[in-house]
Formats: structure tokens, sequence, C-alpha cells
């Protein structure tokens, strides 16, 4: 085996990345990206009436979201059909394929016939041994002759050994009589033609890897190290499907998790390390590994999700964030965010980035900076307003108008502001919240004020002691 590794992602064109798929791929990827090799991508778009360009695009698209870059171009299982071909003519000329000519009225007769006498049904082709001199001029199909006893030892990383009787297995078709190549041939001979040493792929791939491993052993390949990985299931344990939300990869892009958060997600959705849960980019790569994956199928746990996405959001560099935060807003179709605010909002990211578990909780957090005069109050707000007497936020302003405008000169003032009302700051804390942001939710009095300057705050201050 070659020292490189090499991996690949080879999803259908047929619909967006979603969650399994990009799964799958995020394996493939820290896979070799983990161990300096490669990670490749192939369309598999040989089934022209389901596969569209837009779907291939979605995929795309979703793939640079999750920041899974591969190496070298993409590649169309469409357009190596030829190269399939010539491998079935290959194993044609070296005997270990045939021309079939049975029809599919003798195919269904002799299904028919092996019923009635209780025998196996998989059908065995009248043509494997017969002398070519004999063919008819018909139509035929090329099928591989199946090694006809013994057992065929699928060696899966996850599934462990997994042994199949030869006699299950029928002499599959590798050239349609219109000369194209059925999908499981592609497969085998894109995989071997791209170099792939490790295939890490859903588990509903497990069968085809016996009829897969056929091919590979007639044409004197190696055969990759195969991992086949659980399914993903739902909450309530049955196989994920819409009935349980968003299954597009980028959905979750629309909805304002980080990237960063989404792939520690989905390496947690079914390997483990250790009991590391939260993890960054170079640990997981350092970390995965295929003894990790469990046999079991994890759960989607949203709650799971947003707990990690929180965590990203607070680890993230801030530049980094409010980049990925416009990109965010055009992925859910709201307004980008003009120059000042994005400026505005790197320099708040600090008391933004802690305790919110997406970017629209971020955003909520930030419309203290994004608002501009006058500050409509929301109802919650409102009432934080209503509850302090009218003259306090009018007596306010001018002792703040001499404060040095620092943390510890402002905690300062306002302490012995309240406490020349017999109050607490904590009684005042609401009313100027409400001031300052128009919101209830909002970063400290301090970051706030801080961040929005003297002059901004004061007249913030004022505007609501007017409208009072
Ligand atoms: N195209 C297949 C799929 O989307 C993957 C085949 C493979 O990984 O071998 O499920």
């Amino acid at each position: 085996m070659p020292d490189q590794v090499v991996t690949r992602f080879a999803p259908s064109p047929t619909g967006f990345l979603h969650i399994g798929g990009a799964r799958t791929a995020l394996f493939n990827w820290l896979y070799a990206r983990g161990r300096g090799g490669k990670f490749l991508l192939r369309i598999e778009d040989t089934d022209r009436a389901r596969s569209t360009p837009e779907a291939t695009a979605a995929i795309l698209q979703g793939m640079a979201w999750l920041g899974l870059d591969h190496d070298g171009e993409v590649i169309s299982q469409f357009e190596r059909a030829p190269r399939h071909a010539e491998v079935a003519l290959e194993l044609l000329a070296q005997g270990k394929a045939y021309k079939c000519f049975s029809t599919q009225d003798e195919i269904q007769a002799f299904r028919e016939a092996a019923q009635a006498e209780k025998r196996s049904t998989l059908f065995r082709s009248p043509w494997r041994d017969v002398d070519p001199a004999t063919h008819p001029d018909r139509p035929y199909v090329i099928r591989i002759k199946a090694p006809e006893s013994g057992e065929t030892v699928i060696r899966d990383r996850v599934q462990g050994d997994v042994t199949i009787r030869n006699d299950q297995l029928d002499d599959m078709v590798l050239l349609r009589s219109d000369g194209t190549p059925v999908y499981m041939l592609a497969v085998v001979v894109d995989d071997h033609d791209m170099g792939v040493t490790h295939v890490i792929r859903g588990d509903d791939h497990l069968n085809n890897a016996a009829r897969q491993m056929m091919i590979y052993q007639a044409m004197g390949w190696d055969v990759p190290v195969w991992a086949h990985i659980p399914l993903i299931h739902g909450p309530d344990g049955k196989k994920l499907s819409k009935r349980h939300g968003a299954l597009g990869a980028q959905e979750y892009q629309a909805m304002g998790y980080p990237a960063a958060g989404m792939r520690n997600y989905l390496a947690r959705l079914g390997w483990s390390h250790g009991d590391d849960e939260f993890f960054t980019d170079a640990q997981a790569r350092e970390w995965f590994d295929l003894d990790g994956i469990g046999k079991s199928p994890a759960r989607f746990d949203l709650k799971k999700l947003e707990n990690l996405s929180g965590q990203h959001i607070a680890a993230s560099d801030d530049a980094a964030l409010q980049q990925e935060i416009q990109a965010y807003l055009a992925a859910a179709d709201l307004p980008a965010l003009t120059d000042t605010q994005s400026s505005d909002l790197e320099r708040a990211m600090y008391c933004l980035k802690d305790r919110a578990r997406t970017f629209p909780e971020l955003l909520e957090k930030a419309s203290f900076i994004l608002a501009t005069r006058p500050i409509e109050p929301d109802e919650k707000a409102a009432a934080a307003l209503a509850s302090v007497s009218d003259g306090i936020l009018t007596e306010l302003t001018p002792q703040l108008q001499n404060a040095s405008w620092t943390r510890e000169c402002l905690e300062e003032a306002l302490n012995a502001f309240a406490e020349a009302h017999g109050t607490k700051f904590g009684k005042l804390a609401a009313p100027l919240r409400a001031a300052l942001a128009g919101r209830a939710v909002t970063p400290s009095v301090f970051d706030m004020m801080l961040v929005l300057g003297r002059d901004e705050s004061l007249a913030r201050l004022r505007d609501a002691a007017n409208a009072a």
C-alpha cells in the first residue's frame, strides 16, 4: 500500500449536501488532512436523470462553508465512462468476464423456475462458459465471473470482518447492452485510478463492498481500507429524515451556526476521542482515527450542536467572526452590514461573543451597536424605562459627563449615584440597558458605554430621559 493516505468524498448530485453526507466528507477530510494525505472529490453523476448541475453546485457550496477543501480537480464519474468500459473489456479479454445474451424474459423465466423448485433465484447465466465461437449476433451484457464457492471477507475497520458466502453473489453485470458501465464498476475503477487508499462511507454501502471486492480481485488491484460508518439517527432513534427538521448542511449556516461549531459537532456524530466534546480543528485533525468510530448509530442532538456552537463563537477570533457573520446574513437572505456596522460590530465583539449560541443570538445582543439614534425600545425595555422615576436619567447624565470614560470610573460613578439614591446599581441597570440598547438582553451596561463612547452613550440617556 502506498504511504500517502488518499481519501475521497463521492456524493451523488441529486440534492443539497445533507448532514450525513457532510459528516462523511468531514471524516474523509479529517483522516487525510491529519496524515498529510489527499482528500479528493468525485461527483457520482452517472444517473443522468437525477443528477443536476445545481445539486453539484449546492454540494460544493456546502463543502466550502464547512471549509472542507479538496485536492485537485472535481472528478465527474460520468465523464470517465469510457475508462470504466475499458476495464470491463479488459476483464472480458482475460476471461474473467463474459458476454451474456440472455434476454429479460429468459432471466425472468429462470427466476420463476428457481422459485418453483425452491432453489436460489440468483441468476446463473448459461453463457458463462460457452465457446465464444457459438455466440449469436444479438445484444449482450458483460458479466463478471463471480467466484462460485468459498467466502468473501470484507475487513471493515468499523464493522469488523464481514463474511459473505460466494454462492450468494451473482455474476454481476459490468457493462449494459448499450455499452454503459454499471455504477458498481465505476466506483471501483475510479477509486483505483484515483489512488484511493481509504474509503470511509455510510454503512448503506456495505453490501456493495462485497460486489466491489470481486472487481478488485479480478483486476488484481489492492483493495482500499474500508470503514463503513453507521447512518445518523434522529433524537427518536429512527433514521434521520425530513421529519426531524433541517437536513441540508447549509441550512445550519442560514440558522447561524458557525462552521467550526458544525465541524466539531459533526465530528462527534459517531466518532469520539475519550470524553472530549469541544475541540479545535487542529485537535480534530490530530485525533481523528478509524478506531474512534462507533458501531452504533449516533443521534442528532440540536442542544449539543447549540452548545458546541456557542463555545466556538466564544473562542473565535473577532475579525473572523465578523466575516462569518456577514456570510451568515447572506445565507439567511438578510441585509448585509454596512462598513460602519461591520467595524462597530468587530469593536464590540469582545463583549458579544460569550454566551451567544448562534449568530442571531449574537446579533440580538449587538443591536445596541448596530442601531442608530433614536433608539426604539422594545416592549421589555419600555417597561424597564417606565419603572424608573423620570428624573433619574436626567440627573445621571451630567454626572457621567464629568466621569473619566474607563470601566473603573464608570463603575464608581454609577455605584455612587445609586447609593446617593438609596438604591443598588442592579436597580439602575435595567433602565440604563433600556436607554442604551432599547433591549433587555444586552452586554453589560459598562461594556455598552465603553463601546458606544461618551457622546453617544450620553445622547441615548438624554433621548430616553426626554421621551419619558
Ligand atoms: N455516491 C454514493 C452516495 O452518495 C457514495 C458511494 C461511495 O462512497 O462509494 O451515497
